[in-house]
């Protein structure tokens, strides 16, 4: 007896092709509406469905394969002497293999159609046949993906087709099936506004796989969102080696530190060590905010990555050149720069897409089985509020807010210490404040600190940091404030004649 191939299929990309080969091979094929018009023009001999439900497609196609003649013949046991009975007693053909895939319904959200039309981009006949068809796959042959059509024909040729090869498609059908209906999960909860819903049905697909992890002995791989829009980590590579785990999760902090300064007209350039910044700095152009990016730290950044967000021209490709750096990015690179950048092979140069990408509102950490999942971090500060007897200057403002962009993205406790839209010393990740601002000093102890400014990313529970920072001459200090103590660090600054402006937000990060 011959076997029966169902096709119904939406993406119709090798479908004419593929219903032929399996004519050779001897199948019947019976169809859906659209597809077995495209297979009936190709002169391919197949039967309509309703020639096999005796029903016909109704409900706008709603309802075609939803049948007993076929589903009976996709699920029944081929080694069940009962339901071989019930098959032949209700004269139910065998249905041996199923090619669907389904309602462009990812499409349908990226094109931003209506309520209604997405409602009807929901497919249902499709899953069932995908998911009937999957559970039996010791039977039936599941094909989902149009890329799997000349592997099936070429395994079915040489009758290789093997248990692990049917239970590998019914893997890559339930995985589809699963994202499917977590994209239209996930539309729901958009429109209902549910942020946070009992059921995060959040997919993703590989990117790639990483050679290694945070360390060699670590297995990774790179997952980005199913459904998403653009991310600030969608860039080009003009030359080097395929990214490393750690690279990633550096350049992520790099661009992310960049994107605070979209707005402005100075060219920022950031350095970042182990996703600590190690030196930022805003210019006139990309060669004078280098310069001073690499100044503030030239010894943090041997390793480091180093970010711009602007075109790199000649002069600062030679000093890029001149420093070992993992990566590079920019906008832009002129020819010039780009040559020069190239002589070193490994050297990652890449190039920025976007950085305007509109804000995702998530912010998750995974946590052995359980996930921390908040807003994004999206505000920089609520005001500006001076509360000490000494008023900071207009240049120390500016450099208020460029020290708030910086700590926000350091580690906690994080301290930085600011002059000229330049970093002068930065204090990250220490388990206590003081700490963090006395490596801040201490690592740059050389340094003349009059007329800098310091940033905290958190309040000050001792008055003990700003008496520290007096000592090395910094006259004006910008944290979020809300202390208990916050009156002695005020009496402290009055008494020692600098500034404090409060900005009412925290900037934790861990
Ligand atoms: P066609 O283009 O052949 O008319 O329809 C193919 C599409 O219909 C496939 O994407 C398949 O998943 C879907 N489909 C098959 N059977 C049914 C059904 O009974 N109901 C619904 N809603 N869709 C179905």
């Amino acid at each position: 007896m011959s076997k029966r191939a169902l096709i119904s299929v939406t993406n119709k990309e090798g479908i004419v092709d593929f219903a032929k080969k399996l004519l050779n091979l001897g199948y019947e094929i019976v169809s859906t509406g659209n597809t077995y018009k495209i297979l009936n023009k190709a002169n391919i001999n197949a039967l309509k469905i309703d020639e096999v439900t005796n029903f016909p497609e109704i409900l706008d196609g709603r309802v075609k394969t939803l049948n007993p003649y076929i589903h009976g013949g996709i699920l029944f046991k081929r080694d069940k002497e009962e339901h071989i009975n019930a098959i032949n007693e209700h004269n139910i053909k065998s249905i041996d293999m199923v090619v669907v895939n389904l309602y462009d319904f990812e499409g349908s959200l990226k094109q931003n159609k209506n309520h209604e039309e997405m409602i009807e981009n929901i497919d249902i006949g499709g899953p069932t046949l995908i998911r009937a068809a999957s559970k039996n796959y010791k039977d039936v042959i599941v094909v989902v993906d149009p890329s799997d059509y000349n592997y099936i024909i070429e395994k079915l040729k040489n009758n290789s087709l093997s248990i692990e090869d049917k239970s590998n498609l019914a893997f890559k059908a339930f995985s589809m099936t699963a994202r499917y209906d977590s994209l239209i999960s996930n539309y729901f909860a958009n429109i209902l506004g549910e942020k946070y819903p009992k059921y995060l049905n959040l997919t993703f697909e590989k990117e790639s796989e990483l050679r290694y992890g945070e360390n060699p002995h670590q297995r990774a791989c790179f997952y980005k969102e199913s459904f998403s829009q653009n991310s600030i980590l969608d860039f080009e590579k003009l030359n080097g080696k395929e990214l490393s785990f750690n690279n990633i999760n550096d350049l992520y902090g790099c661009l992310d530190i960049l994107k605070e300064f979209k707005d402005e007209d100075k060219v920022a350039s950031v350095a970042i060590k182990h996703t600590n910044p190690c030196g930022v700095a805003t210019g006139e152009n990309a060669y004078e905010a280098f310069k001073k990016c690499y100044e503030a730290d030239s010894v943090s950044i041997f390793g480091g990555i180093v970010g711009i967000n602007s075109t790199i021209d000649e002069q600062t490709a030679n000093i890029l050149n001149s420093i070992f750096l993992e990566i590079v990015v920019a906008y832009d690179y002129t020819p010039k720069a780009l040559e020069i950048l190239k002589q070193k092979k490994n050297l990652r140069i890449l190039k920025i897409k976007d950085l305007n990408t509109s804000n995702r509102g998530y912010d998750f950490k995974y946590l052995d089985g359980k996930l921390l999942a908040q807003d994004e971090n999206e505000k920089l500060y609520d005001k500006f509020e001076v509360v000490t007897k000494t008023k900071p200057s207009k240049s120390e403002i500016e450099d208020m807010k460029f020290g708030m962009k910086i700590v926000k993205h350091m580690k906690s406790n994080g301290i930085a210490i600011v002059k000229d839209g330049k970093t002068m010393a930065l204090g990250p990740g220490q388990t206590s404040r003081i700490f963090s601002l006395e490596n801040a000093l201490y690592n740059n102890k050389d340094k003349d600190f009059n007329g800098a400014v310091l940033a905290s990313d958190a309040f000050f529970p001792f008055d003990d940091c700003v008496r520290l920072a007096s000592k090395y001459g910094i006259k004006a200090i910008v944290q979020p404030g809300g202390s208990l103590k916050d009156e002695d660090s005020i009496k402290a600054c009055d008494e020692l004649g600098i500034s404090m402006t409060f900005t009412g937000i925290r900037h934790f990060k861990h």
